[in-house]
Order: C-alpha cells, then structure tokens, then sequence
C-alpha cells in the first residue's frame, strides 16, 4: 500500500478544470448511472437524502481518484470501479465538500473515510436514519 497523501492543490484544480470536463468522464458517468439504474431496478437517487435525480442531474462523488491517470499523450483515462463513485443532489453534493473543509475531523480520515462521515452527518441533520435505505 502506497502511503496516503493528500492530493495538492494543482492536481485537484486538474480535476476540476480537466478532467470533470472531459469525453472520458462524461462516458464514464454515463456508464455508471446506467449501471446504479439497472443495480437498483429503478431510477436514481441521492445517496445522502434519497432525493430524486437523473443521470443528467446527478453529481457524483468520487470516493477516490485514484483510477484517474492520464495516457502517455496526456489525455484522461477514467479507470474508476463502480464503488469509486456516488450519485447525489446537487444540494448534498455541496454540503458534502463544504463539510470535508469546514470540519477539521474530516481531514485525518481520507476521502472514503470523510465521504461516509460526511454522509451521516447530513442525514442526521435531515433526520434520515442511517441504515443503508437503498440495497
Ligand atoms: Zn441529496
Ligand atoms: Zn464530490
């Protein structure tokens, strides 16, 4: 196992700016929302809050970007596995990250880690209780 490191601020302005922009994460968001819709046997929905959402309105969560590389031309190769990724409302999806910057305990835990206790965080203050509602 590699030490964990936290991503610097130029890799996760790439991110942001390049690859959630690009061909091979749109395809590969795609795929994934076809994949949850026929997992699940009915239409989307936020992880966090249950809220209804469609594969054009969903945001999804990376729990890692650990399969993200780029070819030996520079361009993206989206390599994440299903459980990589989460489908959620714009509105979670914002709390989410506000959370992950705003609340120092997030830091120690990596993004998985913060990305659950995030989770939980919200539904209690949604008062949703945490057993997994959606398997
Ligand atoms: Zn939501
Ligand atoms: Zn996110």
């Amino acid at each position: 196992m590699r030490p964990r490191t936290r991503p610097n601020r130029r890799r996760i302005l790439a991110y942001r700016n390049g690859y959630l922009k690009s061909e091979p994460w749109w395809t590969r968001r795609a795929a994934y929302c076809a994949d949850r819709v026929r997992e699940l046997g009915h239409e989307l929905a936020c992880m966090c809050c249950g809220g209804r959402i469609t594969a054009r309105t969903a945001h999804i969560h990376h729990l890692s970007y650990r399969a993200v590389t780029r070819d030996m031309d520079g361009n993206w190769v989206a390599g994440e596995a299903d459980n990589d990724l989460l489908e959620m409302c714009a509105t979670c999806h914002i709390t989410l990250h506000r959370i992950f910057t705003t609340n120092a305990s997030m830091r120690t835990k990596g993004r998985r880690g913060a990305t659950i206790a995030a989770i939980r965080i919200i539904r209690r203050t949604l008062h949703i209780n945490n057993k997994d509602n959606h398997e």
